[in-house]
């Protein structure tokens, strides 16, 4: 197999030599100080950088220039995404699952998890429940399951959860997290109306994703590899891909990570939409010291960073599966968006009390939406509930060239603060109001165009009168 980012087979974008060639290269030239500025020098363009210069970068062991580069992620952050942070929650529809996935306690072989699928009664008591939290872009998750989780039971619960209008709520944005499947499939939801498809690719060493997916239709590495191939071939523009930090030497994955999304460029036109870095979880039957290749915090922290220059256009999301403090670390270095108020088990939302025994993974952040804006807000961010860029047909390529010019900060800005306002008027307690009525104030002058702040302030008189879903 040759190395070939032009390629539509797995074996060849991801290409295991290459990987291996790179990780060589890499502990020749970690300490190369000279090789070292000339990246760090390329990555100030803030044009990106290619898997084998962002590996170098994630394994330099040198202070000064760790420092240089955690400034520069920064910065690149501050150019690409502003302050604003983006907010979602994830929905779980179900958890009937036929894989064997050695990591996830949805596996077919455990008999100690209640298995559960959501009928389109109970999607529309979550959804109302999301709602009333305030929140407007979802993913949505579930398990593989031809039988019972087909693509038909996934494309009613989207109906469901587009069709509910709940006092002033509406989910404007349903990305979805769901296995890799056909081309036919693919095509449905986007007809259905979705935002990014994500599917993680858990782990791009062939031989340990075969070892960690021993049973199932998930057990077919080139079928999954390629999923986000089918899926554009489909006409779903916007994808996010991520890998399971644990399960493998999180170098290689982070190589892998990198030519995955070289091959979209090259191919596609266009790179991934987003990218999530989730980390291994303790879960029902699922002990994450199991998995050898943990990740220190501080390197996790690197890793984001280095994503972060390496595709400075690409959104980067974290989970509740991080704590508090890790999340105000990364959220600094390159996370543009998170899930607040989370519950990670089928129909947890609707519940009073946290439920536990449907729970995919234990949550790392347990602080409701409310407390979570707060706190984005008293760091100096601005929470946005936009979801208009799909909406306004700004997906794939169109997207990407409005990013990479820097207009996209034109709509972005001033739609950050008028979802926010919405969110303010009608869901946040007194204190997140006061502090965020003084935050939009405070960013409105921070909008360049004049004629732009002056319709932002004459639809944020109408939201307070009662209007709702602007946008630019
Ligand atoms: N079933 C779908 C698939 O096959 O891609 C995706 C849905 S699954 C609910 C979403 C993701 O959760 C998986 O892709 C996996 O990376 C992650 N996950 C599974 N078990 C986990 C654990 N124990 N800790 C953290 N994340 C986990």
């Amino acid at each position: 197999m040759i190395y070939n980012p032009k390629s539509l087979k797995a074996e060849e974008f991801i290409n295991d030599e290459e990987i291996n060639e790179t990780l060589k290269y890499v502990d020749e030239n970690k300490n190369n100080l000279e090789l070292i500025d000339k990246i760090l020098e390329k990555a100030k363009l803030k044009k990106g950088l290619n898997h084998r210069e962002a590996s170098v970068l994630l394994a330099c062991e040198n202070k000064e220039k760790i420092d240089e580069m955690y400034n520069l992620a920064e910065q690149i952050k501050k150019d690409f995404y502003g302050n604003r942070i983006v907010m979602f929650a994830p929905l779980y529809l179900s958890n009937y699952c036929v894989n064997g996935c050695l990591y996830c306690p949805y596996h077919l072989k455990n008999k100690n998890i209640p298995r559960k699928k959501l009928t389109q009664e109970e999607v529309k008591k979550e959804v109302i429940a999301l709602q009333n939290m305030g929140h407007k872009r979802l993913a949505i998750e579930a398990g593989e399951d031809p039988v019972n989780n087909p693509i038909e039971y996934i494309l009613d619960c989207i109906k469901t959860i587009y069709s509910i209008k709940h006092k002033n709520g509406a989910i404007r944005r349903v990305n979805v997290n769901i296995a890799a499947t056909t081309v036919e499939n693919y095509k449905k939801l986007k007809d259905a109306g979705i935002g990014t498809y994500i599917l993680f690719q858990e782990t791009y060493h062939k031989k340990s994703y075969e070892y960690l997916h021993p049973t199932g239709p998930k057990h077919n590495y080139d079928y999954h590899t390629e999923a986000m191939d089918r899926a554009m071939d489909a006409g779903i523009d916007d994808v996010g891909i991520g890998v399971l930090f644990g399960l493998e030497k999180y170098r290689y994955e982070f190589a892998g990570l990198l030519m995955h999304a070289e091959h979209f460029e090259a191919v596609h036109g266009v790179g991934p939409h987003t990218i999530s870095v989730p980390r291994v979880k303790k879960a029902d039957d699922i002990n994450p010291s199991d998995f050898d290749d943990s990740l220190s915090d501080e390197m996790f922290c690197k890793i984001v960073a280095c994503i972060r220059i390496a595709v400075p256009y690409t959104g980067m999301i974290i989970s509740t599966r991080e704590n508090q403090e890790i999340r105000e670390k990364v959220i600094r270095l390159g996370i543009s968006q998170i899930s607040g108020g989370s519950r990670t088990s089928v129909g947890g939302y609707a519940e009073e009390e946290r439920p536990h025994d449907t729970e995919q993974f234990d949550v790392s952040d347990d602080r409701t939406l409310d407390e979570v804006v707060n706190w984005l807000m008293s760091l100096g961010y601005i929470p946005s509930f936009c979801t208009a860029c799909y909406r306004e047909g700004r997906t794939g390529d169109r997207f990407m060239s409005l990013c990479k010019s820097g207009q996209i900060q034109n709509c972005c800005h001033p739609n950050a603060l008028m979802t926010l306002k919405e969110f303010l008027m009608d869901y946040a307690t007194s204190n997140t109001k006061k502090i965020g009525e003084e935050l939009i104030e405070k960013e409105i002058n921070n909008i360049g165009k004049d004629e732009v702040k002056k319709i932002v302030r004459e639809r944020l008189q109408k939201i307070e009168k009662g209007e709702r879903d602007f946008r630019f």
